[in-house]
């Protein structure tokens, strides 16, 4: 029998994306399928700490076993930015547009260009909290190159590979990514737990 757990997302493509890994398992509930419409604060200095704080919430006001998750994009030669403001990094209406040409003038005159993408999922029950993390390395380009895809998909070429993100197969990105390693090491993990 399939086991049910709560995601805090308000977001349905991630719940499409996890179910089309670990859906034939588990029945993925949402923030709405639960009832909760709050926009959870996400307050924390860190992709790990907002992962948390997120789920921490359904926990404390559902008492409910659940994961978040947090990514972020981060560049070493510009002190890691943009980090946790990879969403709002030019400004709080979240274009994507206009947060990359944020990053390429930032790295303007850097020869290092590496950057990586981060994922944590962070899922809590009533005494604990776990954390698994997705890492994907590689290199901002100097222009946005290819349309598929989301957010800095277009500047991000990931290591061993000669494309962006957003010049791939949705499913060959979805097989390597931040998003897909995190989730991974999270389905090991359940398949140990008892729900
Ligand atoms: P979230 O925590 O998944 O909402 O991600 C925060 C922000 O990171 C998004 O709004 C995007 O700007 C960026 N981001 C996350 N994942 C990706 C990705 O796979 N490709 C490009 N940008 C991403």
């Amino acid at each position: 029998m399939k086991k049910n757990i709560v995601f805090a997302t308000g977001n349905q493509h991630k719940v499409k994306e996890i179910n089309a890994i670990m859906g034939q398992d588990y029945i993925f509930q949402s923030l709405t399928d639960i009832g909760c419409y709050v926009d959870i604060p996400e307050t924390a200095d860190t992709v790990e700490g907002n992962a948390i704080q997120k789920a921490q919430y359904v926990r404390d006001h559902y008492q409910l076993p659940c994961f978040a998750e947090d990514t972020g994009l981060f560049i070493p030669a510009i002190g890691g930015e943009p980090g946790i403001y990879s969403a709002r990094y030019a400004g709080p209406e979240k274009n994507a547009q206009n947060n990359m040409s944020l990053v390429l003038d930032k790295l303007h005159g850097h020869t290092d260009r590496g950057a990586y993408f981060k994922t944590i999922i962070a899922f809590i029950d009533e005494t604990d909290t776990y954390v698994f993390e997705g890492r994907i390395d590689g290199v901002i380009l100097q222009e946005p190159i290819g349309d598929s895809g989301f957010g800095y998909d277009p500047i991000f070429q990931p290591r061993g590979y000669s494309s962006s993100f957003a010049q791939m197969d949705l499913a060959v990105k979805a097989s390597i990514s931040h998003r897909f390693l995190a989730t991974q090491k999270f389905h090991e993990f359940l398949k140990q737990y008892p729900l």
